[in-house]
């Protein structure tokens, strides 16, 4: 039978088929040590139409991240992220980042409230610990890309009550705050980092103020030493790998993991393919060849995507980044082992990107969470270690936020 023939549950079911053949690699005594370190990541986009009926969840979903996910991956806090992508400073631009950043927190809130038995929102470490304590999972909340904020940062008292506990400076494309590790050319930004503006530098204060953690990831250069150095609270970079392993500009340079270091900060290693290994020259044209044959190959087309085509498509993908051999858990723990090595044990953390372009061989979505520690004790990692990169050192920064926030 084609897989374009298969019904949506059919191709969960070999979802999870293939979840559980993957579960049964993991040794008891691995799992076993999964299950005591609290896992935390801390990037988790949400797609379209999140916590509604078209994709609710608290079902098994074509989302690589949902609660039946985390429960079968032992994964037990993620921060959900309000992202907006970058566009004009004008009203009309504005106003649409306002409102699309608005929908996002609804689906967050939808899915906090629609779950409460299984899920709750935390605001500070201590709840982090007290919620996991109860067998629910922790809901955390990030924001990517300051922009809807507007031209004040009059609104961060507004997210810190409602609980978003990082905000990173940027995305792709400069914007009113500062500069970003791929500034946007065709938009007319200089290709040198033109660091924090006045306004980015009362943001990263309205952030310490409020007890938000500053978020370097996708900051250029300049921009993320100036709020490392502004900063009078620990910062964070909260999905990026590390140059040495890829030479990206997402990723971070030794000096910058040395920064992080001396800030007390963390960074937090992420899961995206094409930030963690070089991909096949020939890899693209191959994908591109896909869409063409599913009928794909228009931005509409793909917006109007159905579960049953996205199963088809994601499993025709998974076939090409292997036959290309893209990047796997090994060549993630790559980047882990070199930001331990610059940085220290204290200074490294995990974020997958899932539902934002993350994920890798190995570990594709939130049920295959163990394999990553697995990976981690393979390469001699103890549990104390592990404790600290799956979390540990995230919850530390966090304590230290919420100590600078003034009274
Ligand atoms: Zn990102």
């Amino acid at each position: 039978m084609s897989i374009l023939l298969m019904t949506a549950s059919a191709a969960l079911m070999m979802i999870s088929a293939q979840t559980a053949a993957l579960d049964g690699a993991i040794s008891p005594e691995v799992r076993a040590l999964h299950e005591r370190v609290l896992t935390l990541d801390t990037h988790v986009d949400i797609g379209r139409n999140y916590a509604t009926y078209v994709l609710d969840p608290g079902q098994m979903t074509s989302a690589q991240v949902d609660l039946p996910k985390m429960r079968a991956g032992g994964l037990d806090a993620a921060f959900f992220i309000i992202y907006t992508g970058q566009g004009p400073l004008d009203a009309d631009g504005l106003a649409q980042a306002r409102a699309h950043a608005e929908a996002s927190y609804q689906a967050i809130d939808r899915m906090i409230r629609s779950y409460p038995d299984q899920i709750a929102l935390a605001r500070t470490a201590d709840e982090i610990e007290a919620i996991h304590a109860t067998g629910r999972k922790v809901a955390l909340i990030g924001i990517e890309n300051p922009y809807p904020l507007g031209l004040s940062v009059d609104d961060v008292p507004m997210w810190a009550a409602r609980g978003v506990r990082y905000i990173s400076m940027t995305h792709f494309g400069n914007n009113q705050f500062g500069g970003s590790s791929n500034p946007n050319l065709a938009a007319g930004d200089e290709p040198e980092d033109p660091g924090l503006t006045d306004l980015g530098r009362e943001l990263v204060r309205a952030l310490n103020d409020y007890g938000i953690m500053v978020d370097v990831s996708h900051g250029g250069p300049l921009t993320m030493r100036q709020a490392a150095e502004l900063s009078r609270a620990p910062i964070i970079a909260s999905h990026s790998g590390v140059k040495a392993v890829l030479d990206h500009p997402r990723n971070l340079s030794d000096e910058q993991l040395e920064i992080i270091r001396d800030v007390n900060g963390v960074a937090q290693m992420v899961a995206l393919r094409s930030y963690v290994k070089a991909n096949h020259p020939e890899l693209a044209s191959a994908q591109e060849a896909v869409l063409a044959e599913m009928g794909l190959e228009t931005r509409e087309a793909r917006a109007a995507i159905t579960d049953q085509q996205r199963f088809a498509l994601t499993t025709r993908m998974e076939a090409l980044h292997a036959q290309y051999g893209s990047a796997t858990i090994s060549d993630f723990v790559d980047h882990i082992d070199h930001a331990v090595q610059v940085a220290g044990i204290d200074h490294v953390g995990i974020a997958s990107d899932f539902d934002g372009g993350g994920g890798i061989g190995g570990w594709m979505n939130a049920a295959e969470t163990p394999a990553v520690t697995a990976e981690l004790v393979r390469r001699g990692y103890s549990e104390v270690d592990i404790a600290k990169i799956w979390g540990g050192n995230l919850m530390r920064v966090l304590r230290e936020v919420e100590v600078a926030a003034r009274d």
